[in-house]
């Protein structure tokens, strides 16, 4: 499945509820109200007949995100329907990690291969601030997942000018002794927590030329779908990323589309292209019918996001789409 731009389209991101336990400051704010009701959220069989049809056309990577994914209470279900239709070749799941140190094992038995978990700091204090949750629960969280034997396991952290850009160190060293993979991701303007987060923005260039004064870093491939660019640290197995949506953008290379928890797929995090495919769904359109909206919906895919140009276009928050 290609779009005009002759990018092809392998990586669906599936978010399944909008909620979240955590209220992020660039992504959630606590003002928000505008959430969906559990009954819009598309359910296990409608997740696996909308994917079935995604993976006929050439989608082989699916992953669960969200709002927080694991406060669906059906999540293993969801996970071991998903990861056993035919051409899925890999589901991969972004948490917060509050709930994780209950169900890593559950989600690694139901077919879950990778996980990434977002860690801005390492401070309890400063990390309730950012996110509203608690650090000392997250890190149970990381510590079942690398007990239960995920691998890699990638950390993410928004790195904020003023915010935690003084921890950038400290998550090098606890991403080496805990053997994660560490990517770093620029704040992007996207809904109002984004746009106010924009005010603490920092090019990620700058913190690889802080870390090239104490590493020797060097480029290495790592396996996933993403826009990451990633070096290896010294001799050592640490493989830190880079997400530039705004300072490098990498659109060129697009390989995804995303649908909110209730099935309208937006074919663009920084636009608002979209087709309500869970509405068709309910209305009783067979796998031919979504088909064609499938494909007609990616012929209309944007060339790229516009953050600089626009950068309040996206009004929708992250926790709808799930990055
Ligand atoms: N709740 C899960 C989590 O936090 O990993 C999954 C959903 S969350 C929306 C997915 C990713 O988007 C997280 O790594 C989060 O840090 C990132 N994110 C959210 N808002 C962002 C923003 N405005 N700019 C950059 N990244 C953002
Ligand atoms: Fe929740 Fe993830 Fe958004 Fe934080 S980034 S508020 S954990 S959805």
């Amino acid at each position: 499945m290609r779009d005009r731009f002759g990018r092809l389209i392998s990586y669906l991101r599936l978010s399944i509820t909008d909620r979240c336990d955590f209220r992020c400051r660039y992504c959630l704010p606590r003002s928000h109200r505008d959430f969906l009701t559990p009954r819009e959220w598309l359910d296990p069989d409608e997740l696996a007949r909308i994917t079935r049809v995604f993976a006929g056309l050439g989608v082989s990577h699916v992953r669960l995100t969200g709002g927080e994914p694991l406060l669906r209470t059906d999540i293993a279900d969801i996970a071991q329907r998903l990861s056993t239709l035919p051409g899925i070749d890999e589901l991969s799941l972004s948490t917060n990690a509050s709930q994780l140190s209950k169900s890593a094992q559950r989600l690694k038995a139901a077919g879950i291969s990778r996980l990434n978990i977002s860690l801005d700091s390492l401070d309890a204090a400063r990390f309730r601030d950012i996110t509203g949750g608690d650090l000392a629960r997250v890190l149970r969280g990381i510590d079942a997942a690398l007990a239960a034997g995920f691998a890699p396991i990638k950390v993410n952290m928004v790195v904020m000018r003023g915010v935690n850009d003084d921890e950038i160190d400290a998550m090098v060293d606890f991403c080496l002794d805990k053997g994660l993979a560490l990517r770093f991701i620029e704040t992007m303007p996207v809904g109002h927590g984004g746009q106010q987060a924009q005010r603490h923005y920092l090019p990620l260039g700058e913190v690889e030329a802080r870390l090239k004064r104490r590493f020797r870093l060097s480029p290495a491939a790592m396996h996933g779908s993403g826009p990451a660019r990633y070096l290896q640290v010294d001799d050592s197995a640490l493989r830190i990323g880079f997400i530039t949506p705004q300072s490098q953008h990498f659109c060129d290379t697009c390989n995804r589309v995303r649908m909110s928890a209730s099935g309208t797929l937006y074919l663009c995090l920084g636009q608002d292209d979209n087709v309500e495919l869970g509405q068709l769904l309910r209305a009783g359109a067979d796998d031919a019918q979504l088909r064609t909206a499938i494909v007609d919906a990616i012929a209309r895919k944007p060339q790229r996001h516009d953050f600089l140009g626009a950068p309040s276009a996206v009004l929708r928050p992250m926790s709808a789409l799930g990055g």
